[in-house]
């Protein structure tokens, strides 16, 4: 399938999708370990998780 037939649409979008990918991936967050169960985490998410893995680990 020749390129030019391609829907324009369906390039763009799949375009876009690999310009947001490649600007995650190009933007590492700062992960640490969480201390009880070792998953990577950003510091917001850590502070989300944590008490929920402490629950976890409480029962
Ligand atoms: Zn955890």
């Amino acid at each position: 399938m020749p390129l030019s037939d391609y829907p324009e649409d369906e390039i763009v979008a799949e375009a876009f999708r690999i310009l947001r990918e490649r600007r995650r991936s190009a933007k590492p967050k700062n992960l640490k370990p969480c201390p009880k169960c070792g998953k990577l985490f950003g510091v917001r998410e850590m502070r989300i998780h944590i008490p929920r893995c402490e629950l976890k680990e409480g029962i």
